[in-house]
């Protein structure tokens, strides 16, 4: 295993040459919300395998769902002609979920991307069916992730993830994230930002031509850019201007959906409704590849009742039995457990302990969070310049954390921390606690 993991696979997100020369760690157990690797040594997983795993790896209630689904119905398909019953129940429950979202219908996908790509597809066929065809661009936050289709890579706001494929769609445009730390306006006053910001975007929409823009597209927090919660006005801004512009707002959930940020949702988080919200990862807590596309009242009104409006995409897992009898499952466990406060409670304990690590490393430019389990530290070699830490550096400090009890994720000059929401908060401690002796590693 240890030979053909970096020889024989290619790994997502990496050199295959780094992958050769440092091999990937290879994870065979789990439980709780631990990871146990080839070698037996056994971490807390502060990553909560990819932002995804909310409910632990032991999670049993959506074990068995799976077996019994599998033993019962393991596959049909969802397309025109035939559907299944735990598809058609799992969209009547997350109806129910994300209805204080504004969310009436469920279009179901096979993960984060496909969310996305399908969330674009359904913006650009609803002004088409409105009669409005040249609403064809679409709007996003610089540093935001969305995933790895042409289309979904298309709005992503970090260059490295589009570089290597362009020409990627055309027509999509790139606005200022509300990133405090560092930002084109250096403006240090979050909610100065967030106006100077929102401002970007009124511009780029009168550049552009506001009849030419299908819909905006933003992660309530960003996630993978490194952990960025804008002010609490942003959002609310942002729904006002595309309102007032007949832009749909997007709302790419796959991250902030089901408890993460200490709200149900991201919507809920801000106060906003979107037109449509992107879902995936803790849908199945991970066990399963699912995601849904929420589908709110504008779409609704135009695609039902016209039989012209017709879906002409679709996955061939779109609805599958086993994922959806997984969702069900993910979703009255995340209810019973009432994640969202734990979640809240862990995250400002992260938050406090990192912001604390702050003050005895140097190392450590910034710490964002505070909005339940998603929380960045932001390493830099020098805090006055704020000029990004190496990799090498960075790598250590992974490194030592691993051995010291925690599974962490470095990307870039960031430090990731996004654990399940049942952590305790002994497992928060271990995980700060492997911090400290990583920072300390340099
Ligand atoms: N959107 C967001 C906000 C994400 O964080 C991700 C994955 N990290 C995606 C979309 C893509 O999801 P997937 O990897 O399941 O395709």
């Amino acid at each position: 295993l240890k030979e053909n993991n970096a020889r024989m696979m290619w790994h997502p997100m990496t050199s295959p040459q780094d992958s050769i020369d440092n091999p990937p760690k290879i994870i065979t157990g789990s439980s709780g919300v631990r990871v146990t690797d080839i070698d037996g040594h056994t971490v807390v997983d502060a990553v909560g395998g990819l932002w995804n795993v909310n409910l632990g790896y032991s999670c049993q209630p959506v074990k068995d769902a799976i077996a019994d689904q599998l033993a019962r119905l393991p596959y049909y398909s969802t397309f025109r002609g035939t559907s299944n019953d735990a598809a058609i129940e799992l969209s009547y429950e997350l109806n129910d979920f994300f209805a204080p979202d504004g969310m009436q219908r469920a279009f179901f996908t096979s993960g984060g991307s496909d969310s996305v790509e399908s969330a674009l597809r359904l913006a650009r066929q609803y002004h088409k069916l409105r009669g409005e065809a040249g609403r064809t661009k679409f709007l996003s936050l610089k540093k935001g992730y969305h995933g790895t289709h042409i289309g979904a890579a298309s709005v992503n706001g970090n260059a490295n993830f589009r570089n290597a494929y362009e020409p990627l769609l055309s027509g999509c445009f790139h606005i200022p994230a509300p990133y405090t730390y560092r930002n084109p306006f250096n403006e240090t006053d979050p909610e100065k930002l967030a106006h100077l910001c929102a401002a970007a975007l009124e511009d780029e929409i009168a550049f552009q031509g506001a009849n030419t823009i299908a819909a905006m597209i933003m992660e309530p927090i960003l996630g993978a850019g490194g952990v960025i919660p804008p002010h609490k006005s942003f959002a609310p801004m942002v729904q006002e201007i595309c309102n007032r512009n007949g832009i749909l707002l997007i709302t790419d959930e796959v991250i902030t959906a089901y408890g993460r940020t200490g709200a149900w949702s991201g919507a809920r988080l801000w106060g906003i409704q979107p037109d449509m919200m992107c879902t995936a990862k803790a849908i199945t807590n991970g066990f399963f590849p699912f995601g849904a596309v929420m589908i709110g009242e504008r779409l609704v009104d135009v695609f039902e009742g016209n039989s012209e409006a017709k879906i002409a995409h679709g996955y061939t897992y779109s609805g599958h039995p086993v994922g959806a009898a997984a969702a069900l499952a993910c979703l009255a466990e995340t209810k019973r457990l009432n994640v969202v406060d734990n979640a809240a409670a862990r995250g400002t304990q992260l938050f406090e302990g990192c912001t604390a690590l702050q003050e005895k490393f140097d190392i450590i430019g910034d710490v964002r969070g505070g909005h339940g389990l998603m929380t960045a530290i932001e390493m830099v070699s020098d805090r006055a310049t704020k000029k990004p830490i190496d990799g090498a550096s960075a790598a250590t400090v992974q490194e030592v954390a691993y051995q010291s009890g925690a599974m962490i994720r470095v990307s870039g000059p960031n430090i990731i921390l996004s654990p399940s929401l049942v952590l305790t908060e002994q497992d928060a401690a271990a995980i700060l606690s492997a911090l400290d002796a990583g920072f300390a590693a340099l």
